[in-house]
């Protein structure tokens, strides 16, 4: 027998008049998946496709998980404004769609993620937009590299994998004095450590993907700013595409909720694993701002939290060989990304900074003997033994 064609058409739109249970009850948020929302007349679809009124209609436009996870992110780093987007890099493109055009200038730390230089060398600087390397510790280097056109400096709060730190209330002086506005890639302090809009940063990136989401299963990334500079940037999102998928959005937002508890627990972990990498004998350097041998020791002390991060570089004495023998004895897993709950190593001569000629490694400090650890939240003595297993090869 067939069903009643009412009943089969009720089928077919799964749409729910009334849900069950209330789901502002739930102790879990609920996901929305849907890519687009029912509009109850024409009035209505005008008003929240123009923004004159608040809502969805269009996942591309804004959906609840992500409105759920950019609050929870604005908070976190106390800013006016907020996006999520479907990566850190997309994070970063739409703030440099949203803020620059062609015959603009960019002044970029010397240090930056490998992908972001890909950004501006490959890809912005294909659209007419200029940019100059320069070492952004140096604060006099930094301020002969702007040009009238200059629009926007880029920096990132700890760098990967020497640990640099940038002075960001130095920076947004510099930055602000030539008409420039100041973006920091906050990944890898995250705003548990660091919120650089409080230094007078005008918009902040984070990769969530890395310790803000902390389970290696989610890649998003987040935009927050100040209002004065935002105007642009919401419609940039929905037209360059750059939304994030809610189901990972739901993930982040869970993630979060212990990144504090995550973030203090492998910072004193990356301290002791420093320290410890500091008196032996077959490691030449260990990079953590947390020690006192540190070029940024005291910079780091006062721009960041109380403690120092999550992330140990260290350089083994002996070299490639020594590197391969370390990565080989060890159990900690050779994983080229950071920020996860389990303790991950990273080679970045064969990994992050691969596509960087061998002198500009060198010039950076990166040998192929070094290491980069980003120390998760095991007992600190698993993470000893685990290191000393590595050095003794
Ligand atoms: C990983 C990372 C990014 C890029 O983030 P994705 O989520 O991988 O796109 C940007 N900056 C830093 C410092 C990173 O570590």
């Amino acid at each position: 027998m067939k069903n009643r064609p009412d009943v089969e058409a009720q089928r077919i739109c799964p749409a729910v008049e009334s849900l069950p249970i209330d789901p502002a009850s739930s102790m879990a948020p609920p996901i929305y998946p849907a890519s687009v929302y029912r509009c109850k007349d024409v009035d209505e679809a005008r008003d929240l496709l123009t923004g004159a009124k608040a809502g969805y209609i269009y996942r591309r436009n804004g959906h609840p998980n992500a409105d759920h996870l950019s609050h929870k992110c604005r908070q976190l780093h106390g800013a006016e404004e907020a996006v999520v987007c479907s990566s850190g890099m997309s994070a970063l493109s739409l703030a440099l769609l949203a803020l620059v055009e062609a015959n603009d200038h960019l002044v970029v730390s010397n240090q930056l993620y490998g992908q972001s230089f890909d950004l501006f060398s490959r890809e912005t600087a294909r659209l007419g937009i200029e940019h100059t390397t320069v070492d952004t510790c140096d604060l006099t280097a930094t301020a002969a590299a702007f040009r009238p056109n200059s629009k926007l400096v880029i920096v990132e709060t700890l760098t990967n994998p020497l640990l640099r730190v940038s002075d960001i209330a130095a920076l947004a002086d510099v930055a602000h004095q030539h008409d420039a506005l100041l973006l920091v890639d906050n990944t890898f302090a995250s705003p548990a450590l660091c919120r650089p809009l409080d230094w007078g940063a005008d918009l902040v990136v984070e990769s969530l993907t890395k310790i803000m989401n902390g389970h290696s299963d989610v890649m998003l990334g987040l935009l927050a700013g100040r209002t004065a500079v935002w105007s642009r940037v919401e419609p940039t999102l929905s037209a360059w595409g750059f939304c994030a998928s809610p189901f990972e959005c739901w993930l982040a937002a869970r993630g979060l909720g212990t990144m504090a508890l995550r973030v203090e627990r492998a910072s004193d972990n990356a301290a002791a694993a420093a320290k410890f990498l500091a008196d032996r004998d077959e490691v030449a350097e260990v990079h953590y701002p947390g020690l006192t041998s540190h070029a940024d020791h005291h910079l780091a002390t006062r721009q960041l939290a109380g403690r120092f991060g999550s992330i140990v570089s260290f350089t083994l004495a002996g070299g490639l060989a020594a590197a391969e023998r370390f990565l080989s004895a060890t159990a900690i897993p050779f994983s080229p990304s950071l920020g996860d709950l389990c303790t991950t190593l990273s080679h970045p001569a064969s990994t992050s900074h691969l596509r960087l000629a061998a002198e500009r490694r060198a010039a950076l400090g990166i040998t192929d003997g070094t290491i980069r650890l980003s120390v998760g939240i095991e007992p600190a003595d698993w993470i000893q033994t685990e290191v000393e297993k590595g050095l003794r090869g």
